[in-house]
């Protein structure tokens, strides 16, 4: 049984430009399916308003869908702030990108990985400060930095102590929201190497969001990679950034630093303005490869032919023409 199931969810804002302005409405996620299996790791990988974020809340029932349902351990989400969410929530935990803003600069270390813990009603006061101490050693902290406060510790100690906090209660999912984009390069690769190890010991499932490619490629068992609120390829994260089958993902891989931006075009232009979204294929004004089609029919996420890739492009799916095989 997955760990986490959406189906078919989409999330929509209503947004008003200025004072007066009439308000529209803002598709922030649309008909987004994805999985979560126990000890593994999805990640979800996209520019800036690409709805990944919001995705990872609607993943852990701090948003309820518009249309579409989320399921974690084969129960329906319950809605936010009911008595069973959050029972739900000490089973499933955020990790956020900015660590200080997490955290609360006037409680110790200790109180802050102790909190959930009090909130959930989970041991004694005893019990606690045992179980702060074990999750100290677990996230490469020393005992000594129990009682600082956070301005006292570097970036990277503070994502161990909001990382610590996140497993005080054993959660069987995290949701990571671009947990190392805040950190150096070196730090960053700590982190992950944390996480894939916490992750091999405790069989947690994790969905982590990013924008950066290669730490996607490195943490993740599954990947999922979205363009204005839709997944738009999906797959074993080596086979997509070897052989990426739609032209964003191509776009994407092509510009990863050092990557394989010789061979291929690297993205033009900035993502649409999802409250006046293009017709037919989202990215259809940005795509080197359009064709007529593009502008008239929203692609499907469906296997391509022969190798089964999940990819939501007519041409990468060989149907080019409307209704025809290219
Ligand atoms: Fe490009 Fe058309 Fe594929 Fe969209 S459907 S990615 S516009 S080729």
């Amino acid at each position: 049984m997955s760990l986490l199931t959406l189906d078919h969810v989409s999330r929509i804002y209503a947004m008003r430009r200025g004072w007066l302005g009439r308000a529209s409405a803002v598709q922030a996620v649309e008909a987004v399916s994805l999985t979560v299996q126990p000890g593994r790791t999805l990640g979800v990988v996209g520019e800036s308003g690409c709805g990944k974020s919001t995705t990872g809340r609607l993943a852990l029932g701090l948003e309820v869908p518009d249309a579409g349902t989320v399921q974690f351990a084969g129960q329906a989400m319950p809605p936010p702030n009911s008595a069973a969410w959050r029972t739900l929530r000490a089973r499933m935990q955020l990790v956020p990108q900015d660590p200080l803003g997490a955290l609360d600069r006037r409680l110790s270390v200790a109180r802050q990985i102790a909190e959930p813990l009090t909130i959930h009603g989970i041991g004694d006061a005893g019990e606690r400060a045992d179980r702060v101490a074990m999750l100290l050693q677990d996230v490469g902290l020393r005992a000594d930095q129990a009682a600082r406060y956070p301005h006292a510790l570097s970036g990277g100690q503070r994502q161990r102590v909001v990382l610590a906090r996140a497993l005080a209660t054993g959660p069987d999912l995290l949701v990571c929201d671009e947990p190392v984009s805040a950190l150096d390069v070196s730090i960053q690769a700590q982190i992950v190497n944390l996480l894939v190890d916490l992750q091999a010991q405790r069989q947690i499932g994790m969905l982590f969001i990013s924008h950066d490619l290669r730490v996607i490629r490195q943490i993740s068992h599954d990947v999922a990679v979205m363009y204005l609120g839709r997944v738009i390829e999906r797959g074993d994260p080596d086979a997509v950034f070897a052989d990426p089958a739609h032209p964003y993902a191509q776009a994407l891989v092509a510009a990863i630093p050092g990557g394989r931006g010789g061979r291929r075009a690297v993205l033009q232009g900035d993502p649409p303005n999802p409250a006046d979204r293009p017709t037919g294929c989202a990215f259809h004004p940005r795509c080197p490869a359009a064709v007529s089609r593009c502008r008239a029919e929203v692609p499907v996420l469906k296997p391509r032919p022969g190798d089964g890739r999940l990819v939501a492009c007519h041409v990468a799916q060989g149907e080019s023409e409307l209704g025809l095989a290219a």
